[in-house]
């Protein structure tokens, strides 16, 4: 491990070259008791559903230490998703290239520009990277549990860079928001005061859930994800295009009609979707929420 203290002000600096729309430095340390407690009812209400990973290293998630022995730095990276056009069935965050292998890629980049050492995580480990954009101050958490960056709104990805040197300076939360004046329950009954139950949200329905969907859930809008919290939220009116190309739709999808939906073939699914985040569906699933929606549509 190199003795020099990490300069933030180039990091920063890079990250914006890359593409990134905010970046920041907290220190490695446990993450609050106060969030520790939130997340450890989470679970025990049952809300992550069947994500068992998320049940999976709770210590890990709460002491970074235990997931990067000498971690001494968390830059947490946020990236615009929102495309400047989208085809409507499907999530905004879902349009373009799969965000997994676009911000890994460049957040490489961005270690190997600055010399960093450590690893860089994307959605991927037990990591609380909601967490940890507040501690950096990228963004606020919002009353729907989503981040928002200044100037962006809610229509961000996140990566974390786990760093065992140790930076120059760090970053301080940004304060609280104001109170929002949504009444969440009423645009989601998943949305609760002690966080998101996902066995209720359509989200996590039409992506991890596998079987069948459950009878009494509609799919008016989209058939994978949903935006709805995502466009509650009053940030969301700060969201505007993004200038990354890879969160762009294809022309094809653009196109695709409903009809062209229902008839979908397992070639096309996979032309459709070459490097997508939607081949986590499978196509089995994709087919499968797509009938649903249409009964929706139709009805
Ligand atoms: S994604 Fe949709 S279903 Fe899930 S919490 Fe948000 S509004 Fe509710």
């Amino acid at each position: 491990m190199s003795s020099a203290l990490l300069n933030s002000k180039l990091v920063k600096a890079q990250a914006s070259r890359l593409g990134f729309v905010a970046c920041g430095l907290a220190k490695a340390e446990p993450v609050a008791e106060s969030f520790a407690i939130r997340y450890r009812r989470w679970l025990d209400l049952d809300f992550c559903g069947e994500m068992d990973y998320m049940r999976r290293n709770v210590e890990m998630r709460l002491k970074p230490d235990l997931l990067v022995p000498g971690v001494r730095t968390i830059v947490s990276l946020a990236m615009n998703f929102m495309p400047s056009e989208h085809q409507p069935g499907i999530s905004l965050y879902a349009q373009g290239k799969d965000y997994h292998d676009v911000l890994r890629e460049r957040m490489q980049q961005l270690m190997q520009a600055c010399g960093l050492e450590g690893r860089c995580f994307v959605d991927t480990a037990p990591v609380l990277e909601r967490y940890w954009a507040w501690q950096s101050g990228v963004g606020i958490v919002t009353q729907s549990g989503l981040v928002a960056v200044p100037g962006y709104g809610p229509t961000v990805f996140l990566g974390e860079l786990f760093l065992t040197q140790e930076a120059d300076t760090y970053d301080e939360p940004l304060p609280d928001s104001l109170p929002e004046e949504v009444g969440w329950a009423k645009v989601c009954p998943a949305l609760t005061p002690e966080g998101l139950d996902a066995r209720l949200c359509i989200s996590y329905q039409t992506i991890e859930h596998r079987g069948p969907l459950p009878d009494n859930l509609r799919l008016a809008a989209t058939f994978y994800g949903c935006d709805r919290c995502l466009r509650a939220t009053p940030q969301f009116a700060e969201s505007h295009p993004t200038a990354e190309p890879a969160f762009q739709p294809s022309e094809a999808l653009l196109q695709m009609a409903p009809d062209d939906w229902q008839n979908l073939t397992e070639e096309q699914y996979r032309s459709l979707f070459k490097g997508s985040a939607i081949k986590r569906a499978k196509y089995d699933g994709l087919k499968r929420n797509i009938e649903r929606w249409l009964k929706h549509c139709k009805s």
